[in-house]
């Protein structure tokens, strides 16, 4: 077993710098609670976001690897559905614990390999802890129902497990999206294979070093490796019975068809392009504040990043206020004290993104903050894009029409909240959008009309905490959004019911004539 350096590395010691690490070890698998060097011909190489030196190589998993992944998960189920709901409740106390207690080195692995600054990636990871917490709830949400339809007769339902399950994740939320799925699909009973994102799967391993400790037995969480062809093994394998998928469309669509066209359960969350609607009428700096974060935060790599303003009547005016706020803030590896945004994940997407602030100056917009060309003193070799607006946006422009993911808001103006409403109801995407404004009618205009699953009126990102779901629509979810992740919606996908009507008569009761006709219990 050859570990990784953060796996290595112990709740008070690990890495807090940038710095070059002297021999570069692979990233093993895990499976039947063991890591394990792979024997891979293909490996991926990682790079520090904002070094690009070499941190680890991951690798594209062999066929018989994947396979005996698939057989440990398979292997482990009988005994794991059978193991009481208290039993596993008692595995996820600990494990939330656990993760309590390794915050800052899985924050630390997030900031080295993805390179969201340190506070951010603190953030990452307690937005998947609190999945965790909300899964300790499982003796109550797995309850059934049970009414007594006739005399002497009832129906019943279990809320039982799916088998083995499989959770494919992007880059840009290295814990928080394993955490949507490890904890909700094994304390419901399932055992998973989770593939985090070839480009920082560090989160992971950590995560899975913790699940073993808090005692999830062998085969309950396995983790694999690769790219496209670790995926397509997935969606294929026939004893895998569901598939989680966070990312982009292109993955995202091509998985939901081929995992569905194969039978299985797929819940896929997409893409994105989140509108934020400005009225005059709302408190200014709450908004300029509000809007510089959500746009620029974690480098715009978040699915519910606020990306796009639409300045409604005179909020247009307040344009160079926003701008010298943005200048504001620092770029910078995310280890530095005061970082507010670090790189973005790989040179390609700094690239893309640069080709896109090419194409909105071409088209005819306006770069009215431009981050192109930025480098900070001690890291000249990262994949830097500084805070950039462009204004004078129209909605044909390809800046308007491609999910942007960097720190890059676009912003484009309408006279009216009706214009407002239509302009984003236009676009393709419906995962977040948020109002600012102090006007309750307004905001109630907006929330009853616009066609986006979450949000917020004065919050610029508002994911819901796991009490709640994840509820993006249109575009930004495939198979119309029928299944959600976390929350009950997330209960139920990794569930499936049966429903049992039971008759306790006596057999003097009992008609001695056969009935022919529907059964209609009245
Ligand atoms: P991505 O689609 O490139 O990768 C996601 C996963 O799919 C990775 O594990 C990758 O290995 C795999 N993959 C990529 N291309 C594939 C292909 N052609 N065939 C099979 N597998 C493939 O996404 P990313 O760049 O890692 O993440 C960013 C994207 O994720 C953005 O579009 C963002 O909006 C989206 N995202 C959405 C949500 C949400 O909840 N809606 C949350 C986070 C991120």
């Amino acid at each position: 077993i050859r570990p990784i350096s953060a796996l290595a590395s112990t709740a008070t010691s690990y890495p807090t710098t940038h710095e070059k690490i002297s021999k570069p070890e692979d990233t093993p698998y895990f499976i039947d609670n063991q890591f394990v060097p792979s024997e891979a011909e293909k490996f991926i190489e990682l790079h520090d976001p904002a070094t690009n030196n070499l941190v680890t190589r991951v690798p594209q998993m062999t066929n018989a690897e994947l396979e005996a992944a698939v057989q440990s998960a398979k292997k482990a189920f009988p005994a794991w559905r059978n193991t009481s709901v208290m039993a596993r409740q008692q595995i996820m106390f600990k494990f939330v614990a656990l993760i309590r207690e390794n915050w800052d080195r899985l924050a630390a692995s997030i900031t080295l390999e993805q390179g969201k600054t340190f506070a951010d990636a603190k953030g990452d990871v307690l937005r998947g802890l609190q999945v965790a917490e909300a899964a300790c709830g499982a003796p109550e949400f797995l309850k059934g129902e049970v009414l007594e339809v006739a005399k002497d007769m009832e129906t019943r339902t279990y809320r039982e497990p799916l088998g083995v399950v499989a959770a494919i994740c992007p880059f840009n939320f290295p814990a928080m999206i394993p955490l949507w799925s490890i904890p909700i699909a094994t304390v419901t009973g399932n055992t998973l294979i989770l593939k985090p994102s070839e480009r920082d799967p560090g989160a992971a391993m950590i995560l899975v070093e913790l699940a073993k400790k808090a005692g999830f037995p062998d085969g309950v969480v396995n983790v694999v490796h690769g790219a496209h062809s670790t995926v397509n093994f997935l969606l294929d394998a026939p004893d895998i019975k569901a598939i989680s998928f966070v990312g982009g469309n292109k993955a995202g669509e091509y998985i939901f068809t081929r995992g569905s066209a194969n039978g299985k359960r797929v819940q896929a969350n997409l893409g994105a392009k989140n509108h934020a609607a400005v009225l005059p009428d709302c408190n200014k700096n709450q908004f300029l504040s509000a809007i510089v974060g959500a746009a620029f935060g974690a480098a715009g790599q978040r699915c519910m990043a606020l990306s796009t303003l639409v300045m409604v009547g005179e909020t247009k005016e307040w344009l160079s206020e926003l701008a010298e706020s943005a200048k504001k803030l620092q770029v910078n590896g995310g280890f530095e004290e005061g970082a507010d945004l670090g790189p973005v994940i790989s040179p390609q997407s700094k690239e893309r993104i640069e080709s896109l602030i090419a194409s909105a100056e071409k088209e005819g917009a306006t770069i009215l903050l431009d981050g192109r060309g930025f480098k900070p003193e001690k890291y000249p070799n990262g994949n830097w894009i500084a805070p950039t607006i462009i204004t004078n946006v129209t909605p044909d422009m390809a800046c308007y029409k491609e999910e942007i993911f960097g720190p890059v808001l676009v912003c484009l103006n309408v006279d009216t909240l009706d214009e407002a409403i239509e302009l984003i109801n236009k676009n393709e995407y419906g995962n977040g959008t948020a109002i600012f404004t102090r006007s309750g009618p307004t905001a109630e205009t907006f929330r009853r009309n616009i066609e986006a699953g979450q949000v917020g009126v004065n919050v610029p990102i508002p994911v819901p905490l796991p009490m709640f779901s994840f509820t993006g629509n249109k575009k930004s979810v495939a198979g119309g959004g029928a299944s959600t992740f976390y929350g009950r919606p997330g209960i139920n996908f990794y569930t499936q019911l049966k429903t049992v009507t039971a008759l306790w008569s006596s057999a003097d009761a009992i008609s001695q004539k056969a009935d022919v006709a529907m059964p209609t219990h009245s």
